[in-house]
């Protein structure tokens, strides 16, 4: 299963962030430490979401290349700051196409999404759920993936004015019902507030005087890591962590 992290707080190079830490996002590229559900190593692409003070929307870097090869990016990493990233490496679930837009994060406006896991019976046990769509959702949708289709779901409520977490949850609990065994560990921002969920996948969080940072495995070996139980919400803003259960 893919890897995800996010991060809120004070400037930080990209590089700083998910390339150097000892078990950073590009260590977990080929040295992950807990897949779930098949998959050994996430190199089927990746995908950074960063902004900056300029615009309130987020620049985005996807490819299929693994995030250790690919060294136009760690020189971007080497020089480029932000204070608001999301970010995630690829295993491709089986029967779902190795494409760069098939990379969280999922951009829409201020937003950028990611999801780590796979919706069980896709396509069919979506099929009703994406039915209630707007059709020109379903005929733009980034990559014939679980993950898009989660993406427009969420972004059909976002759009209607839902606070970030109340998004995904309801997502989650629409499409646990629609396709009950699916791992669903969402993951929203627009650089402001952010929201995770933990639904049958690890996520955990370190909240400091740097900043918050939410990640599927933890990026250094410090003590003041905090594991996320399963089947919970993390929503983050610029005072305030919340932690409650789904
Ligand atoms: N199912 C999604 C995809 O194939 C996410 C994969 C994952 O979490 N490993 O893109």
């Amino acid at each position: 299963m893919c890897r995800h992290l996010g991060y809120l707080g004070r400037e930080v190079l990209l590089g700083d962030l998910l390339l150097l830490p000892p078990h950073s996002l590009m260590r977990q590229s080929w040295a992950p430490q807990d897949m779930r559900g098949g998959g050994t190593i996430n190199a089927d692409g990746f995908g950074v979401g960063w902004y900056t003070a300029t615009r309130p929307e987020p620049t985005r870097y996807r490819t299929v290349r693994p995030l250790w090869s690919d060294a136009a990016f760690a020189s971007l990493a080497g020089t480029t700051s932000s204070g608001a990233v999301l970010a995630a490496v690829r295993s491709a679930t089986v029967g779902m196409p190795v494409v760069e837009t098939a990379n969280a994060p999922f951009a829409d406006g201020e937003w950028l999404f990611s999801h780590n896991g796979r919706v069980d019976g896709w396509p069919v046990s979506l099929a009703g759920l994406a039915a209630r769509l707007p059709t020109v959702d379903l005929i733009t949708l980034d990559a014939p993936t679980d993950s898009a289709v989660l993406w427009a779901l969420v972004r059909d409520r976002l759009r209607a004015g839902e606070p970030p977490g109340v998004a995904l949850a309801e997502v989650v609990a629409a499409v646990d019902e629609a396709a009950p065994g699916s791992r669903l560990n969402l993951m929203l921002t627009n650089g402001r507030q952010l929201a995770a969920t933990t639904w049958d996948h690890a996520l955990s969080v370190r909240h400091n005087a740097d900043g918050v940072l939410v990640s599927s495995e933890p990026i250094d070996g410090e003590s003041d890591w905090k594991a996320l139980s399963d089947k919970q919400l993390i929503t983050i803003s610029e005072s305030t962590v919340d932690i409650e259960s789904l």
